[in-house]
């Protein structure tokens, strides 16, 4: 049987990071044995439906290269791919109909004033209330009166009070609730739309779906979608429920750890492959110990039987590591591009940019730390004189002073400030005092970018700035030393 598996999003916002690594899991499922992978919208739930969200799923599946075999813009005889549409052919509310007649289902007209005076229950930290069965005894003529005087009704899942359910999930294995547990849920809304707790159901049969990989959260919903496909004498498919991402905290990735969904990645300068790479390794682990995973790569190596049941947390520190690699391992061409826009934002001065760009490319782990690697070139900061003292290149202020003084002269006097020239020039004069290379170039390369670490060494820097602004940076650090 051909492997098909579906990426069924809510249009609600922003792709939060659990719901890429669903859509990720799922394409990875169907390619890894040459199935088909599908975009199913589901919209059902107009009061959470946000407007240009959809928009943003189909730029994030493009952008990632999760491509959908079918989907709303990609018939492939299983449509409509959106639920809204789904709808409008009659398919829920058929299916609930057959329900009923099954006895599985039932017409419920209770209003919310009775609705709200129910039992209530509290599951997974909502209040909800726990429907009686009320309307489970009305007759059959008063059921067709009420729906001919167009009365607003629901249909409900028809659950038992005695028996148990039993489902299988491929991380969890077997799980077996008692049917007394499960509400009976409502099928069909008051607006005729489907709840996504039936229109899961319906479609994933409908369309052929053999994997579904969706977070836990659906976990202690699933034995009642069983207890669907059990009615209806469907087979269920193959469930992968993942583990929660959690912060470091360990607590429920949300908005407020600012790194929640895939556009807030991108906007702190991540790359998209570091970024669907990291994901990958949301619970699921490789065979060997490698990490670094193109999708090519990824579509080879990934077998669900290898997720992992306990919460996946998403480490901000190494997501970094990762993304310096990738920005290490990329095209020259493709990195510049991607670095000029921040290498703009931090230099204004007239210096060779994509000289700059190359010295860092080694040294970010994200295209906003170059800020920090670049902030001395349009102004040198105001160091502290501590700085030229290096033990091992033996300076200290005092010793830097001289060299400083002394050297200034011997630029003056040059006039090809090439890194090469520069640096002949130097070893020239270091050979002519008796020094050792350090004991110069230190001091030097402290005065003209006034910091610690730099992303080039001291003759590359003079060249940067060119004559006058080196000559002027050094004689600055003389007048500091001189206090
Ligand atoms: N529309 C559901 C969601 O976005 C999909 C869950 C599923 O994959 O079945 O959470």
């Amino acid at each position: 049987m051909k492997i098909r598996t579906r990426y069924a999003p809510s249009p609600t916002g922003k792709m939060h990071v659990g719901n890429l690594r669903s859509a990720l899991y799922e394409f990875l499922i169907a390619k890894h044995d040459g199935g088909d992978f599908m975009l199913r919208i589901e919209d059902t739930d107009q009061e959470r439906f946000v407007e240009g969200a959809t928009e943003i799923i189909y730029r994030t599946m493009e952008k990632t290269g999760l491509i959908h075999d079918e989907g709303p813009d990609k018939d492939g005889g299983y449509g409509p791919y959106i639920q809204s549409e789904r709808m409008k052919t009659g398919i829920y509310l058929k299916y609930a109909k057959e329900l009923i007649e099954k006895g599985e289902a039932y017409y419920c007209f209770c209003d919310k004033e009775r609705l709200d005076s129910l039992r209530t229950e509290v599951v997974e930290g909502k209040e909800i209330s726990i429907y009686d069965k009320h309307c489970l005894s009305l007759s059959k003529e008063e059921i067709e009166k009420n729906l001919a005087e167009g009365k607003p009704y629901v249909i409900r899942q028809n659950n038992p009070n005695e028996g148990s359910t039993t489902f299988h999930d491929e991380l969890y294995g077997d799980i077996t609730v008692d049917n007394e547990q499960l509400d009976d849920m409502i099928l069909i809304k008051t607006d005729g739309y489907p709840t996504y707790n039936f229109a899961n159901v319906v479609d994933d049969h409908t369309m052929n779906i053999t994997h579904v990989v969706r977070g836990n959260e659906y976990l202690s919903s699933s034995p009642k979608y069983q207890r669907l496909y059990d009615a209806f004498g469907w087979q269920s498919p193959v469930y992968v429920h993942l583990p929660l991402i959690t912060d470091e905290n360990h607590k429920k990735l949300s908005k407020r750890s600012g790194h929640s969904s895939f556009e807030d990645l991108l906007e702190q300068g991540f790359v998209t492959e570091a970024i669907v790479n990291y994901i990958a390794l949301l619970g699921w682990s490789p065979e060997d110990n490698n990490e670094i995973f193109s999708l090519d790569q990824l579509i080879k190596d990934f077998d669900y039987h290898r997720i992992s049941k306990s919460p996946a947390v998403f480490d901000i520190v190494k997501l970094r590591w990762m993304n310096g690699e990738y920005i290490k391992a990329m095209d020259f061409d493709k990195y510049l591009e991607m670095a000029m826009p921040y290498i703009d934002d931090t230099v204004h001065s007239d210096v060779d940019k994509t000289k700059l760009a190359s010295w860092v490319k080694t040294r970010i782990e994200t295209f906003p730390d170059i800020k920090e690697h670049l902030d001395f070139v349009d102004l040198l900061p105001d160091y502290d004189i501590e700085m030229y003292t290096h033990k091992k290149m033996k300076t200290n202020a005092e010793t830097s002073l001289e060299v400083l003084k002394d050297i200034v002269p011997v630029l003056e006097a040059h006039d090809d400030y090439s890194n090469d020239s520069l640096y002949a020039l130097i070893m020239k004069y270091v050979e002519e005092k008796g020094y050792k290379n350090g004991y110069v170039l230190w001091p030097i390369r402290t005065a003209v970018s006034g910091k610690q670490m730099t992303p080039a060494g001291a003759t590359e820097l003079m060249e940067l700035f060119g004559k006058d602004e080196t000559i002027r940076r050094i004689k600055a650090g003389i007048a500091k030393l001189e206090g």
